[in-house]
């Protein structure tokens, strides 16, 4: 399973990085934010898209639909696609798209999009032949969901936006690789709290519960960088596995036995 990060900004762009997005072999899309059409393209995957799991509705997380949608509709895509995510997906989208002048909105387009609505707690999709994928609702502002996406025993996880809980934990649990956010700094705690983020103690407290081999933080604020990269040696103490830091295009592979 090869793990291509197109995107990992926090709350705002910077000149290096997009928002989030996390592409998964050449079909599987985690998040799409703004950015992620471009870096399909850079990286010659932007036909080969199948399936898009969104995490939440939070701007940051989903508006680079609306690119990637008007890019199928003039280059004449005709595979159908599937869009998953939070309850309210397919009107948000519809009525978003239809803002953008696409004559007819999504009926402009040459292929069909299935939204699958997200309902309960938890549960597991049987959308994909190759992976199964289990998600979970997570603890933020807005309704939003965590992914863990298995393929032959290989198990990445994605937090989406959250603050730390144990559902989280939960699907995380041995993973090989686990994405968490780490939005905001230790020093300031309670502002993550009160706004549903994780700091990079409350990450790799999670990653050190999981038992899984890899902990990977993304969706680090701008605003913070110099203190979350403090943060980051002090929490080698708490989770004494790999810790990366994740970049634009940066890209890991998961080898299968
Ligand atoms: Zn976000
Ligand atoms: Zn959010």
């Amino acid at each position: 399973m090869k793990i291509t990060f197109l995107g990992t900004a926090g709350s705002i762009l910077t000149a290096k990085k997009s928002f989030p997005s996390i592409l998964i072999d050449k079909t599987l899309l985690l998040d799409c934010g703004e950015g992620t059409t471009q870096k399909l393209i850079k990286i010659n995957s932007i036909d080969t898209i199948k399936t898009i799991c969104l995490t939440h509705l939070h701007g940051d997380h989903f508006m680079g639909i609306f690119s990637l949608l008007w890019h199928f509709w003039l280059t004449n895509r005709k595979s159908d696609l599937t869009i998953i995510g939070p309850s309210h997906l397919e009107e948000t989208i519809k009525k978003i798209f239809a803002l953008t002048n696409a004559p007819g909105g999504l009926k402009v387009l040459q292929f069909k999009i299935h939204f699958k609505e997200l309902i309960g707690n938890d549960g597991i999709l049987e959308i994909l032949s190759e992976y199964t994928i289990k998600y979970a609702v997570m603890d933020h502002p807005i309704l939003a969901f965590a992914y863990r996406v298995e393929k032959n025993g290989k198990i990445v996880c994605y937090s989406g936006d959250t603050k730390p809980n144990q559902r989280l934990i939960d699907l995380a649990n041995k993973s090989d690789i686990f994405i968490c956010e780490s939005t905001i700094p230790d020093e300031q705690a309670k502002f993550a709290d009160k706004y549903g983020h994780c700091t990079p103690s409350g990450a790799a407290k999670m990653a050190r519960a999981t038992d899984c081999e890899k902990l990977v933080l993304v969706h680090i604020s701008p605003f913070f960088t110099e203190e979350i990269d403090r943060s980051i040696n002090n929490i080698k103490k708490i989770f004494n596995k790999e810790i990366l830091l994740a970049e634009d295009l940066m890209t890991l592979e998961i080898r299968h036995k």
